[in-house]
């Protein structure tokens, strides 16, 4: 079994309610080879919500309290992050998912890209609290953006 992001199945849980529709995510959800997944939505936030960003370096230094994520108003929410980061971990392991495609650049699923935690939609390289911890647990993490890598077999 594979979890997947459910932003890029269809569900609109992004923090301003829209989803990010990956028609690819949404034929493994058809054929039950996958099962959705927010984190965010799992360490107790609702959508809508305001944007998050990790200031002060990325999910791993989240993880080790090193760094702290704050929504656009200021407020810090890294107790929500980091427990949506540890529910999908156990819903993986639950599942023995070796495999989860999470949505890039986000705070919690960013695998490769995260904004930079000065809200002004700028990237840097890194990744977000829920993909780092799975990493560490052993599991791959893909995004939608090597996912046609992932399903030609090429990593
Ligand atoms: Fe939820 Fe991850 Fe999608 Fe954000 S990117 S809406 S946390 S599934």
């Amino acid at each position: 079994m594979i979890l997947v992001s459910s932003c890029l199945a269809g569900l609109e849980v992004r923090y301003n309610g829209t989803h990010c529709l990956d028609e690819k995510i949404h034929e493994l959800i058809e054929k039950k080879q996958a099962i959705t997944v927010c984190p965010e939505l799992l360490g107790g936030l609702s959508t809508p919500r305001e944007p998050a960003e990790i200031i002060g370096g990325n999910g791993g230094d989240v993880l080790d309290g090193q760094a702290k994520v704050v929504n656009q108003s200021g407020k810090d929410v890294t107790e929500q992050f980091v427990k949506g980061a540890y529910v999908t971990l156990k819903r993986a392991q639950e599942l023995n998912a070796t495999v989860v495609i999470l949505k890039e650049n986000s705070p919690s699923c960013g695998s490769s890209m995260i904004y930079n935690g000065e809200f002004k939609g700028e990237k840097i390289i890194g990744e977000g609290v829920t993909a780092a911890l799975l990493k560490r647990n052993g599991i791959k993490v893909v995004s939608e953006k090597n996912l046609a890598e992932f399903l030609d077999g090429k990593m």
